[in-house]
């Protein structure tokens, strides 16, 4: 069985993976999803209840507290709701940065997530990024991409993004996380970031966004 209405992009951290799929989105109408926006938004949830501390993890808080977390994905603002209110800005930070991969280890969290988004992906016509979304949540998607690029160019792309809302940002901070991140996100036990079956692996590293659009379309129409 396919499911012919979903496009899957999953890559490393930082590749332009939602650039693509919002604009891929746009052509064809369909809607666009960022799971990277919810494992964030959990994130985001974890460090405002302390149950993240500098201790580490406080796994049963964390699990407790799933129950009264409802995350909305709006695809016309791509905007991340956390109960109602619109933590898109928050997500974003370093500090959610640092500890997301954290918390995108646990199976409970992955449940949880999963669960969400094979539900959206039921109700219309999408397009999907993270890290598992070929793999895990839509393995019969009709269209599978796998972005990849070499870490500096990775940075720098984030780093001058996030320059923009903190001048402050470091480009080695910023390289580092992306690094860990990877590391753990492909080493994980659950769901780990790796190519699907029948994904297109694109290394962008040399390619500009227009180039790589103009790439997938081909790939989709052909
Ligand atoms: O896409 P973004 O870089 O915002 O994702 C943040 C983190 O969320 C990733 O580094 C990864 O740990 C986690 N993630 C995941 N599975 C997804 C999407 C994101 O584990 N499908």
């Amino acid at each position: 069985m396919i499911d012919s209405s979903i496009i899957a992009i999953d890559g490393f951290a930082s590749t332009g993976k939602s650039t693509l799929a919002k604009m891929l989105a746009k052509h064809y109408n369909y809607s666009y999803v960022d799971s990277g926006a919810m494992y964030r938004g959990i994130t985001y949830a974890a460090l405002q209840n302390h149950w993240i501390t500098s201790k580490g993890l406080e796994e049963a808080k964390l699990f407790e507290g799933l129950k009264s977390i409802n995350l909305n994905f709006e695809p016309l603002t791509n905007s991340l709701l956390l109960n109602g209110i619109n933590v898109s800005k928050e997500i974003r930070t370093q500090e959610v940065s640092n500890n997301v991969s954290k918390i995108a280890t646990l199976p409970v969290v992955r449940d949880f997530l999963v669960k969400q988004q094979r539900e959206m992906g039921k109700r219309k016509n999408i397009v999907m990024d993270g890290r598992d979304i070929g793999t895990v949540v839509f393995p019969n998607a009709s269209h599978k991409f796998f972005f990849t690029a070499q870490p500096e160019v990775r940075a720098k792309r984030r780093w001058e993004e996030l320059k923009l809302s903190d001048p402050t940002a470091d480009f080695d901070s910023v390289l580092k996380n992306l690094i860990q991140r990877d590391a753990m996100d492909s080493q994980r036990k659950v769901a780990p970031l790796k190519i699907a079956e029948n994904a297109i692996e694109i290394d962008v590293s040399d390619l500009s966004v227009a180039e790589v659009f103009t790439l997938l379309l081909k790939k989709i129409e052909s």
